[in-house]
């Protein structure tokens, strides 16, 4: 595939980890700020991954399949062809709330917090800050260390609708079906958030139909996630599809939701991430 390069794209290739080189920045001068497995805060992150955290994620990954298929079930049961112009709204509506949910949950973990602080450091922010300074440790990642928390995340709803499908009357459920259908697009696409965000950051041996997705920015392209690859990390965070990311660009959405939290709790945004940023050079320089 031809692709043209301008003067963006050279600064996004010249501030961020090349793609090409997911192993071992065998590419790079060795005299450039390493990124990648071997930098020191990349290692530590990696190590704090748990045993107890990897068996509470096949746990979710497993209620997460069974759940979908009952209610899978129950959606085609009572679909309505006669509906479509509410169906496929709800649909769409759905894809874009787990497209501004992946880019709030994503912001507020790379912004604020530690991977100090007790339980959710360690279990939850982690996994981004190691994120950026092995952007590539991703593709490494099985799929129940890449999905076991975003699947976790839609199971307590999924139960909810399972219940609501079996105890509920025909009419309530009818009457429900619309906004139903609008939480299990939702679920689908923040479940599979984190596998397109690996995606866009596997860039050999992808799967043509992923390919196609990813071109016809269905689901989160590469060169677009690219873009909140540079430091200081601070745009782009939408991660599912990628869709609004231009436009609360344009509103400077990010920047203007970090002005006002930094007044009101005097909080610096991405103290902690630029803490791991530094332990880069640490590790190069010795
Ligand atoms: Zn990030
Ligand atoms: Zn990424």
């Amino acid at each position: 595939m031809e692709e043209d390069f301008s003067t963006e794209d050279v600064l996004v290739d010249k501030n961020s980890m090349p793609e090409d080189d997911p192993n071992g920045n065998t590419l790079h001068d060795a005299l450039d700020i390493r990124w990648g497995p071997q930098h020191a805060g990349a290692k530590l992150l990696a190590s704090q991954y748990t045993k107890e955290k990897r068996i509470q994620e096949i746990v979710c990954i497993i209620l997460f399949i069974i759940l979908m298929i009952y209610n899978f079930f129950f959606i085609l049961r009572y679909f309505d062809v006669r509906n479509w112009y509410l169906i496929i709204p709800a649909a769409l509506l759905g894809i874009l709330t787990a497209d501004l949910a992946s880019g709030i949950v994503h912001w507020g973990a790379d912004t604020w917090g530690s991977v100090d602080i007790p339980l959710i450091g360690r279990n939850f922010l982690r996994p981004f800050r190691e994120h950026h300074i092995d952007p590539t440790s991703i593709t490494r990642h099985d799929f129940i260390e890449t999905n076991g928390d975003n699947f976790a995340v839609t199971v307590p709803y999924l139960f909810y609708m399972a219940y609501k499908f079996t105890f509920f009357n025909d009419s309530d459920i009818r009457r429900l079906y619309n906004f139903e259908v609008y939480m299990f697009l939702l679920a689908i696409f923040v479940s599979m958030t984190n596998q397109f965000h690996k995606w866009s950051h596997t860039y050999f041996g992808l799967p043509s139909f992923i390919d196609f997705l990813q071109r016809y920015h269905i689901i989160l392209p590469r060169k677009h996630h690219r873009i909140h690859h540079v430091l200081p990390h601070d745009t782009y965070f939408c991660i599912t599809t990628g869709w609004l990311n231009w436009p609360l660009e344009v509103i400077n959405f990010w920047s203007r939701l970090e002005t006002i939290i930094e007044k009101y709790s005097g909080a610096k945004p991405r103290s902690d991430d630029f803490v791991w940023a530094q332990k880069t050079e640490k590790v190069h320089y010795e």
